[in-house]
């Protein structure tokens, strides 16, 4: 089934950064640890925060101890100062677009003027504003508020972050209309805008909606009422546990949206269940290649043939004769991953449930196959001279090492650690000569780079699995955004660098292009997604790992063009 995924979905900015506030102090923080009120309105989230021992306060205790975490919609004055006065340390995670509203409401009550609210009645982010205006707020829920309305004097109006713009710009009007002595002011979070504007554009451009998230979150019902308004029929799901797959089977095309507390694990949960579905105008063929290539990727297949890949374009570039090491390099990289996958199913369970689902409830297929795999690496390896056989054991005795010690905690060193074994058994494996051959060298710089942008890309779409199980990677440190400007830009220079090679160096010759080439197909996944063309999606993760199948293509193609 074709599925599209919002381009805004899932956390906003401040839920986020609440989210990982509360990540970083469960790991420093000994505890105690508390959100005052949920944290999110999402119980996936909400059950891996308590896994993470954070629990929710929902009463100010007279006598606590311990830290509170303020969640991203604030609180009032007032409670802020019984949380304090009750011995808890405070951490304020409220969101710096809710802190403005309610500086306004502070600000303004302070002046004297009335602080018009338009919100939901009982919200926690109203309270806090309400709280911040201290006695002199106003709070309009509902028409009858509206009818109700007195003000004397000046006055302002502020809406809750999350209100629907339209109502809020015709109730505006129509308050000014009656008392011209105001102030508008319009607080609503672009965020929720965006994201409104998003499910109406994507409700054009398909069959039916999936809505996810949970069903005590505003925002998330109103991203389901506004897809049915555009007359789309609306599936509103928790987790894809939910999804109804025989209602589903009779559109072509699905698309899926999230609201601002979802997080990236639940909606990417509910992506490939959806994928999995035959859509109603699918051909057999397509059906077929769909299937073919989610199984390849699920088994790690997909990796091992992409290290092969790698490892044919190589091998054309230093005209070194292919025989059986793609071969090696296939089962070497399948192994690898394979085994990683498997040991390290956390952070899987959050980026790639089904997958990790997957390679669980076949684990002893697998773990055979990856050990049958590098025993198969080991004797290929020995057929191919000693040296050859030293590089393998030197990778095989890496990878035990970092497996076993704390060296695999440090940022970045997975990256360096997968793309130098990649680099050795793609190119040092098959070059002829690899100690008298500098050429040889180079391009294993060259591989060794193409896997690193690899591993980045990867590392971006798994950043919040990653963040969850609270392991160290360089987009973490960086930040996504840091991170992906970095990628671009340095794609683009190795882009360059590969094109201008042949001209500078003796030796190298036209299909060394074949770099340039995949450097700029990496780019133009690192824009797409930067731009949100393309999503955390299983196609995402199917074309990254497709960069060394592109560098091979590109490679046989230069190599027999005429020159
Ligand atoms: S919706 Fe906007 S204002 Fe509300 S928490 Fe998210 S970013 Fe902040």
């Amino acid at each position: 089934m074709k599925v599209r995924l919002a381009r805004i979905a899932g956390f906003c900015m401040g839920v986020r950064e609440a989210m990982e506030l509360a990540l970083d102090v469960s790991a420093q923080d000994p505890g105690p640890i508390f959100t005052y009120g949920p944290l999110i309105h999402n119980p996936s989230a909400l059950q891996l925060l308590r896994e993470k021992g954070i629990e929710v306060l929902s009463e100010i205790p007279a006598h606590g101890e311990g830290t509170v975490i303020i969640r991203a919609h604030g609180v009032t004055p007032d409670e802020k100062k019984a949380l304090e006065e009750a011995g808890f340390f405070v951490i304020d995670g409220t969101c710096p677009r809710v802190i403005k509203v309610q500086s306004l409401a502070g600000h303004y009550a302070q002046k004297g003027y009335t602080i018009v609210v338009v919100g939901d009645k009982g919200h926690p982010e109203v309270k806090g504003i309400l709280g911040h205006a201290g006695g002199k707020g106003i709070l309009l829920s509902d028409e009858s508020d509206l009818e109700a309305l007195s003000i004397e004097g000046p006055y302002i109006i502020v809406a809750q972050t999350t209100q629907d713009r339209e109502r809020f710009e015709e109730w505006s009007k129509r308050i000014l209309e009656r008392f011209p002595n105001g102030r508008l002011f319009d607080t609503i979070c672009d965020s929720t805008k965006k994201r409104q504007d998003e499910v109406r554009r994507l409700a054009r451009e398909v069959d039916a909606i999936i809505v996810v998230g949970g069903k005590k979150s505003a925002n998330t019902t109103r991203l389901a009422e506004i897809a049915a308004e555009e007359g789309k029929e609306v599936f509103f799901v928790e987790t894809e546990a939910e999804i109804d797959e025989d209602a589903l089977k009779k559109f072509s095309v699905v698309g899926v949206t999230a609201g601002a507390s979802t997080p990236n694990w639940v909606i990417n949960g509910v992506l490939r269940r959806v994928e999995a579905i035959p859509g109603s105008d699918e051909s057999f063929f397509h059906r077929a290649l769909w299937r073919t290539l989610r199984f390849l990727h699920e088994s790690n297949l997909w990796t091992g043939l992409s290290g092969a890949a790698l490892c044919v374009g190589s091998s054309i570039i230093m005209d070194s004769p292919l025989g059986i090491a793609p071969l090696l390099a296939f089962f070497t990289v399948f192994a690898m991953h394979t085994l990683n996958r498997i040991l390290d199913h956390r952070s899987g369970r959050f980026n790639d449930p089904l997958r990790t689902a997957f390679l669980l409830r076949y684990r002893e297929i697998f773990l055979a196959s990856s050990v049958v795999s590098i025993c198969l690496s080991i004797f290929l390896a020995a057929t191919l001279g000693w040296i050859k056989l030293l590089f393998l054991l030197l990778i095989v005795a890496l990878g035990i090492v970092y497996t076993l010690t704390p060296l695999k905690d440090l940022a970045g060193s997975k990256t360096l650690f997968v793309a130098g074994a990649w680099a050795t058994v793609s190119v040092l494996v098959p070059c002829e000569n690899p100690f008298g051959d500098p050429l040889c060298w180079l391009i294993a710089l060259f591989s060794f780079l193409l896997v690193v942008l690899r591993d980045i890309l990867m590392e971006i779409i798994d950043v919040q699995g990653d963040r969850l199980v609270g392991r160290e990677t360089l987009t973490i440190l960086l930040g996504e955004e840091r991170m992906l400007s970095l990628a671009s830009r340095a794609t683009l220079v190795l882009a360059i660098l590969s094109f201008i090679a042949p001209l500078l160096i003796p030796g190298i010759e036209g299909d060394f292009w074949a770099y340039g080439v995949a450097f700029l197909y990496g780019l133009f996944l690192t824009k797409s997604f930067a731009r949100e063309r393309l999503g955390k999606n299983l196609r995402l993760e199917i074309l990254v790992e497709a960069i060394s199948m592109v560098f091979m293509t590109a490679a046989i193609l230069f190599n027999i063009s005429p020159s």
